[in-house]
C-alpha cells in the first residue's frame, strides 16, 4: 500500500476506536506516533478527504476547532458550554424539526443541521455543592 493512503486508513481507523471527536490537531498529534514525518497539511488534506468519501463526519459546531467522526450513522451531538467536550446523543430522528420549520415558509425544508448546547455529565456534577469534607463527630 502507498504511503498516502496507509497514513489515510490510519487516520479512519484511528476516528473509528475514539468516541470523543477529537480535532485535527489531536489525531496529527496520534499518527505522529505512527508516522513521525507526517505533517498537519497532509493530516487537514486526508481528513477532508475522507469525509468528501463520507467515510467520517466533520462536526462545525461553532465553538472551537472542526471536530471529526468516525461514526456516520446519523446522530446528534451535544457540546458542552463548560469543557467544550463534544457527546454523542441518543435521540432518534428529529425529522418533523423540518415541518415546524417549514411552516409560513413558500419553500420545501428538506433537512436541518442541529446541535445541542448545554452542561456534559461531567460539568453537571462538579457544579453541585462540595460534600462536607468532615463527618461531623
Ligand atoms: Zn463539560
Ligand atoms: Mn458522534
Amino acid at each position: 500500500m502507498p504511503k498516502y493512503s496507509r497514513q489515510r486508513e490510519a487516520i479512519r481507523e484511528f476516528l473509528a476506536a475514539r468516541y470523543d471527536h477529537p480535532t485535527a490537531e489531536t489525531v496529527y498529534r496520534n499518527l505522529r506516533e505512527e508516522f513521525p514525518n507526517i505533517s498537519l497539511g497532509t493530516v487537514y488534506r486526508n481528513l477532508t478527504l475522507l469525509t468528501e468519501l463520507g467515510e467520517i463526519r466533520k462536526l462545525s459546531t461553532g465553538a472551537g476547532p472542526d471536530r471529526f467522526d468516525g461514526n456516520t450513522s446519523p446522530h446528534y451531538h451535544f457540546i458542552c458550554n463548560g469543557c467544550g467536550c463534544v457527546l454523542d446523543l441518543g435521540v432518534g430522528g428529529l425529522d418533523h424539526i423540518n415541518i415546524l420549520a417549514g411552516q409560513n415558509f413558500e419553500g420545501v425544508v428538506e433537512g436541518h443541521l442541529t446541535y445541542f448546547y448545554g452542561k456534559c455529565p461531567s460539568c453537571t456534577k462538579n457544579k453541585k455543592p462540595i460534600d462536607k469534607p468532615f463527618s461531623v463527630v
